[in-house]
């Protein structure tokens, strides 16, 4: 999902812009920026491209999920059933508001099983936290189901799959409101950054607030706006969204590539009987940021991955051992309860996630291997990789 590798004339255009009216803050000051207003004009283009009412930008996806939940409604004491594969901020975020991060189990889409969501369900329940990952897309008309039947908020993390869609809805879109990453290694990339997209009025206005100390936004006087709500400040500069601004106008070329490569190695793949596919609930809207794919057992899958490694296929991803993205590498969740409760106080009422049966997941994460996608491959190395993958497989 890498948009670095696209870093060219067309973002130092934009971010020289910026710099050469000299004005960086994006709100306010409108004489002393000669209509340069890089945040507004990416928000535009997101709306226009996720086809929803509003888009805000603040300054990572973490601060993003922090604000949505926010202005969702999300506070203490509050549960968000997450998954267990996700990145950590997911868990982070959910935590630094006092509420209660609830794990269900992922299913073979890599996301959310519906049934496993519905088995957590309290009656302090209010959202869901779905995650699109790994460039593919959760079952989203059986968890949006499952939000219906027990009148439950949807965000949807579409960190690692922008551009992505299900059934023509942009991921990000579906839920009560969904949001982006534009850190230095997503589909496309702020330097840092991150995204908000919502068609609810209320989410929004709470969202562009709380994410600038509540500031209304109301007006051109920067003093002389009010401050409903307490906020924080979750800003991004206009620098880093003239760079937004430059790298989502790729983002429909970045995808078409990513799903070229995706398919050339994926049909190599396909000839080996032992190897299975990530399930895509819509295999049209996939961004093809990764080529996921799993094998028999937990035993030759370890067998793989350093087969991997050995006939140097850079970019694989072994989750189930990763200690960004799966729950069985964190120690920070578990000392975030019990006596030790370190390095920082969040909630006293957190379960004991030590306690957590992850054996759904566990079954389907130790079996399953990703692959980054690139864009900058070039014929010869996309050929070299075949040669290598076929020579891993072959000797079965
Ligand atoms: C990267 C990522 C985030 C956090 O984004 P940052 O911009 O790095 O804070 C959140 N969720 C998922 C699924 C991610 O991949």
């Amino acid at each position: 999902m890498p948009g670095f590798e696209w870093i060219g004339a067309e973002e130092k255009a934009e971010v020289n812009q910026v710099l050469d009216q000299g004005f960086i803050f994006r709100y306010n000051f409108d004489g002393a920026r000669n209509g340069v207003w890089k945040a507004q004009e990416m928000e535009s283009m997101l709306c226009d491209r996720m086809q929803t009412k509003h888009a805000h930008l603040v300054s990572s996806g973490t601060s993003a999920l922090c604000t949505a939940l926010t202005a969702m409604g999300v506070g203490a004491g509050d549960e968000v059933i997450i998954p267990t594969f996700t990145f950590v901020a997911s868990v982070e975020a959910v935590v630094s508001l006092g509420a209660i991060p609830v794990f269900a189990d992922v299913d073979d889409t890599l996301c959310l099983n519906a049934d496993s969501i519905e088995s957590k369900i309290t009656s302090r329940t209010k959202a869901i936290n779905v995650v699109h990952m790994c460039g593919g897309m959760a079952d989203m008309s059986a968890i949006i189901a499952v939000a219906k039947k027990h009148n439950l908020l949807v965000l949807e993390d579409a960190c690692q799959a922008i551009g992505g869609s299900y059934q023509g809805q942009p991921l990000g879109s579906i839920g009560d409101a969904g949001c982006f990453s534009f850190d230095s290694v997503k589909t496309i990339t702020c330097g840092e950054g991150g995204g908000i997209i919502t068609n609810n009025e209320t989410i929004y206005t709470h969202a562009h607030q709380y994410s600038d100390h509540g500031h209304d936004h109301i007006g051109h006087d920067r003093g002389a706006e009010g401050h409903p709500i307490m906020g924080l400040n979750y800003r991004l500069s206009d620098m880093n969204a003239a760079m937004g601004v430059a790298q989502l106008r790729k983002l429909d070329d970045m995808i078409a590539v990513q799903r070229k490569n995706k398919a050339l190695l994926k049909s190599v793949l396909s000839q080996f009987a032992e190897i299975s596919f990530r399930r895509l609930p819509d295999e049209s809207g996939d961004q093809a940021g990764f080529l996921t794919f799993m094998l028999p057992t937990e035993a030759r899958t370890i067998d793989i991955n350093q087969k991997l490694k050995e006939a140097g296929v850079d970019g694989c991803f072994y989750w189930y051992i990763n200690n960004w993205h799966y729950i069985k590498n964190w120690p920070q969740i578990q000392t975030m309860t019990g006596a030790a409760k370190l390095p920082i106080h969040l909630n006293d009422n957190l379960p004991d996630y030590t306690q957590l049966d992850t054996s759904a997941s566990d079954a389907i994460m130790s079996r399953t291997i990703s692959m980054l996608i690139k864009l900058n491959w070039t014929e010869a190395e996309l050929q070299q990789r075949i040669e290598k993958l076929k020579q891993v497989f072959a000797g079965a």
